[in-house]
C-alpha cells in the first residue's frame, strides 16, 4: 500500500531535506480525509445511509494526527458517530501497515466482511486485507487426520461432528471453524481437530505448506490491513514479552475498537493458568500417539489412567474445600488447608511419571516428542499451586498476582491474574513505535478518561470524546418508577417483572430486560410468564439459555413483539435498529460482586496504595457496563424508546449522580403514565 509519509516501524526518522515535501504530503492527505466526509464526498456517494457529521470528521482528523505523530489516541465516540469509518478513512488514506483489533469475533467479521471493503470501494483505495484469528479457530489437518485414524471418539455426536469437519477441511479455503455451522462452537470434537502452541509440529508437519493456520498467517504478513481480535492482539503482546517471538506482523498503526474490553483481556493474557481440561486433552493425546507410535514403549493406558485419577482427586478436593459448582474462588483461602495443594502435587507427580515414559521413547515420533515440553510447561505452571498458603492474618506482602480457581461440572481452571497490566502494556507499546488508536462508545466515567488510561498505563495518550449525535432528550425517556423496588429485598426479581410489565405491555413487547445475574433472569422471566397468563396478554418471551444468543436475537427481530430477558452477555455488542426494540429495562446497577477474587484483590491493592477503590475501579467499571446496556436502545436517528432502571441507589446514593451524569442526556420521568404516553406518541409517529 502506498505510504506517502508513514515511515516503516523502527525505521530512521525522515532526512532533514524532506520536511517540506513531507509536510505537503501530510497536508494533502489531511485534506483528502476532510473531503471524504463532506456531504458530497466519497463516502456520501458510496455508503448507503451516510450522513455528514462533524463529530465523525473531527474524530477522523484526530486519528490522522495520531498516525502522523505515531502517538496514542483514546477516542470515545458515542453511538451513531460512525467511529469505524472515522478510523478506517484516515488510516487507509495515510498508508502503511495497519492492524485493527475488534473486541469480539462478531465485530471482527463485520469489519472484515463489510466495513473495510465498503470504505475501500468508496475511497477507491486498493489494499491487501486479511483476517486472522487465534490458531484454535482453524482446523488442524494433522490432528484431524490422527483423530480419524485413531477411532477413539467417545460418542455418536462426536463421530458425526468429525465427518462434518472432514468434509469441511476438504473444500474450505480458510479452515475457519466459524464457517462450519453444523458443528457448534462448544462441540467436544474441536480440541481434537484444532491445534495449540503446544501440540503443533510447525515446520516438521507434513501438512505445513497446506496448513490453514500457516496460510492465514502468511496472508496476514503480506497484507496491508489485518483484522484481528483482542485475544490475538494480547496473545501477541504477551508472547513478545515472554519469548521475543511474535504472532502478528509489525504494523505502523494499531487500532483497538471496543477498547473498553482491553483491560480484562490483557489481564488474562499477561497472566498464566492451567486447567483440568488440559489434563484430559493431554491424556487423550498421549493415548492416541503412544499407542500409534510406541505401543511397546510404556504402559500408556495405565499411566494416563493414573493421571486422570489424580486430576479427578483435585476436582474432589476443591468440592470438599467448599468451592461450589460454577464459582470463582480465591486460592489463598483454599491453600491454607493442605488438601488442594496436596492433590495438585500428586497430579504433578503423575505427570512426572508420564514425562519419564515419554522421555524413554524420545526420537520415535515427532508428535510423541512434543508431549515432553508440553508436560514440562504444565508442571512449571502447576508448581506454585502445590504450596500451602500462609495462615490467615500472617504478615505477608500483597501479591502482584491473584491466584484464583473457577469450577465447572467436572473441571476446574487455575488462574494467576496480574492485578495491573499497565506496566507490561506500556512496555509493549514502547518497544514498537506505532500509532495506537483506542476507541469505544464507553471509555469514560462522567466524561473523565483517567480510570481507563491508568489501568492501561496510557499516561502519554491524547484523550478526546464526541457525544452521540442522537437527540436523546427527544428520542428517549429515562423512566425511574416510584417507588423503586429495594435491590436487597428477597422478592426483588419478581418486583422488577411487576414494575416492567405495564411498560412492556404498552410497547407491545419490543423489550429487553437486562438482569445482573442468571438467577435473576430465571426469576424475572418466570414472574413475567405468570403476569402474561394472568392478564391474558401473552407476548413471545425469549429467555437466555433457551437457545443460542444469535438465534434468540434473530427470533427477537423476526417476532417484532417479543420480550427478551438476558444477563450480562446481552448488555453489549447487540444492534437492534428500528421498531423491534423500544424498551430496555435494567434491574440493578452492574457493580461487580466485591467477593469475586479479582475484584476483591484489586480493591485491597488500591486501598493499600491509598486510593479510593470504589471511585477509581468499581464505579468506572459499573458505569461502562451500564452505558453499554443503555446503548442498546437508540441505534439510529429515527429510534425512539424508554430506558427503565429499577435500582433505587441511582437516586438515594451520592454516586448515583455520577452515574446519571455519565448517561446520555435523556428526558426523565418517574410517572408510569408518562412513560406509557411516550410510547404511544412514538408508536403513532412511527
Ligand atoms: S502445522 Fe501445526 S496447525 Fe498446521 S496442520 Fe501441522 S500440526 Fe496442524
Amino acid at each position: 500500500m502506498n505510504a506517502p509519509f508513514a515511515r516503516p516501524a523502527g525505521a530512521a526518522p525522515a532526512q532533514p531535506a524532506a520536511p517540506r515535501a513531507l509536510a505537503d504530503a501530510v497536508e494533502k492527505v489531511r485534506q483528502a480525509v476532510v473531503d471524504a466526509f463532506a456531504g458530497d464526498g466519497a463516502l456520501a456517494g458510496a455508503v448507503p445511509g451516510f450522513r455528514e457529521r462533524a463529530s465523525q470528521r473531527e474524530m477522523a482528523l484526530a486519528v490522522f494526527e495520531a498516525v502522523v505523530q505515531r502517538s496514542t489516541l483514546a477516542a470515545e465516540a458515542g453511538t451513531g458517530t460512525g467511529k469505524t469509518m472515522a478510523y478506517l478513512v484516515p488510516v487507509l488514506l495515510a498508508g502503511g501497515k495497519v492492524l485493527i483489533s475488534a473486541g469480539t469475533k462478531t465485530l471482527q467479521d463485520q469489519i472484515f466482511d463489510k466495513d473495510l471493503p465498503a470504505v475501500c470501494r468508496a475511497l477507491g483505495v486498493r489494499v491487501e486485507t486479511a483476517i486472522l484469528k487465534g490458531r484454535q479457530n482453524y482446523v488442524c489437518r494433522l490432528r484431524l487426520e490422527r483423530t480419524q485414524d485413531s477411532g477413539m471418539l467417545g460418542s455418536l455426536d462426536e463421530v458425526r461432528a468429525l465427518q462434518h469437519v472432514v468434509r469441511f477441511a476438504r473444500v474450505s479455503t480458510s479452515g475457519d471453524r466459524a464457517e462450519l455451522a453444523e458443528v457448534p462452537e462448544g462441540a467436544a470434537i474441536w480440541p481434537a481437530v484444532t491445534s495449540t502452541r503446544d501440540n503443533c509440529l510447525g515446520t516438521e508437519c507434513a501438512h505445513f505448506e497446506n496448513c490453514f493456520v500457516v496460510r492465514a498467517r502468511r496472508r496476514a504478513l503480506a497484507a496491508d490491513v489485518v483484522v484481528v481480535n483482542h485475544h490475538l492482539l494480547m496473545a501477541d503482546m504477551a508472547l513478545r514479552e515472554e519469548t521475543d517471538s511474535e504472532l502478528l506482523p509489525n504494523a505502523d498503526v494499531v487500532i483497538v475498537d471496543e477498547a473498553h474490553h482491553l483491560t480484562r483481556i490483557a489481564a488474562d493474557f499477561f497472566g498464566q493458568g492451567w486447567s483440568l481440561q488440559q489434563m484430559t486433552e493431554l491424556g487423550a493425546d498421549v493415548l492416541r500417539i503412544g499407542l500409534q507410535a510406541a505401543r511397546d514403549g510404556a504402559p500408556w493406558p495405565e499411566l494416563v489412567r493414573a493421571m486422570e485419577t489424580a486430576a479427578r482427586a483435585v476436582r474432589l478436593a476443591l468440592s470438599e474445600s467448599g468451592v461450589p459448582l460454577r464459582a470463582r474462588a480465591a486460592y489463598e483461602r483454599l491453600a491454607r488447608s493442605a488438601a488442594v495443594p496436596l492433590a495438585i502435587a500428586a497430579l504433578g507427580q503423575s505427570l512426572g511419571a508420564l514425562q519419564a515414559a515419554l522421555q524413554q521413547n524420545q526420537g520415535r515420533e515427532a508428535e510423541l516428542d512434543l508431549l515432553v515440553p508440553r508436560i514440562e510447561r504444565l508442571r512449571a505452571l502447576m508448581a506454585p499451586w502445590e504450596r500451602a498458603a500462609a495462615p490467615a492474618g500472617a504478615d505477608v506482602p500483597l501479591p502482584e498476582v491473584v491466584q484464583w480457581v473457577s469450577t465447572s461440572a467436572h473441571g476446574a481452571q487455575f488462574h494467576a491474574t496480574p492485578l495491573s497490566c499497565a506496566e507490561a502494556f506500556a512496555r509493549a507499546r514502547e518497544e514498537r513505535q506505532q500509532a495506537w488508536i483506542l476507541t469505544s462508545a464507553t471509555l469514560t466515567t462522567q466524561q473523565r478518561f483517567d480510570p481507563f488510561l491508568l489501568e492501561l498505563g496510557l499516561t502519554d495518550a491524547t484523550a478526546l470524546r464526541w457525544d452521540s449525535p442522537f437527540d436523546f432528550a427527544r428520542q428517549a425517556l429515562l423512566y425511574l418508577p416510584t417507588p423503586m423496588p429495594n435491590p436487597q429485598s428477597e422478592d426483588f426479581a419478581e418486583l422488577v417483572a411487576e414494575a416492567a410489565w405495564p411498560v412492556v405491555q404498552a410497547s407491545r413487547g419490543r423489550a429487553f430486560i437486562l438482569c445482573s445475574t442468571l438467577r435473576a433472569v430465571a426469576r424475572v422471566s418466570a414472574r413475567l410468564r405468570e403476569l402474561m397468563r394472568e392478564s391474558g396478554d401473552v407476548l413471545p418471551l425469549l429467555v437466555q439459555g433457551d437457545a443460542s444468543r444469535r438465534s434468540m436475537l434473530e427470533e427477537f427481530r423476526r417476532q417484532g413483539n417479543a420480550v427478551l430477558v438476558g444477563s450480562v452477555s446481552f448488555w453489549e455488542g447487540i444492534d437492534v435498529r428500528g421498531d423491534a426494540l423500544s424498551v430496555v429495562v435494567i434491574d440493578k446497577l452492574p457493580f461487580a460482586p466485591p467477593d469475586d477474587p479479582i475484584v476483591a484483590a484489586r480493591i485491597r491493592q488500591l486501598q493499600a496504595q491509598g486510593r479510593n477503590a470504589f471511585r477509581d475501579f468499581q464505579l468506572p467499571h459499573a458505569v461502562t457496563l451500564l452505558r453499554q446496556g443503555v446503548g442498546r436502545l437508540i441505534r439510529d436517528d429515527s429510534d425512539r424508546g424508554i430506558l427503565m432502571i429499577l435500582d433505587e441507589r441511582l437516586l438515594s446514593r451520592s454516586y448515583g449522580k455520577t452515574i446519571l451524569a455519565s448517561l446520555p442526556p435523556f428526558a426523565r420521568t418517574r410517572s408510569q403514565a408518562e412513560a406509557c404516553a411516550f410510547l404511544a406518541v412514538a408508536a403513532a409517529a412511527g
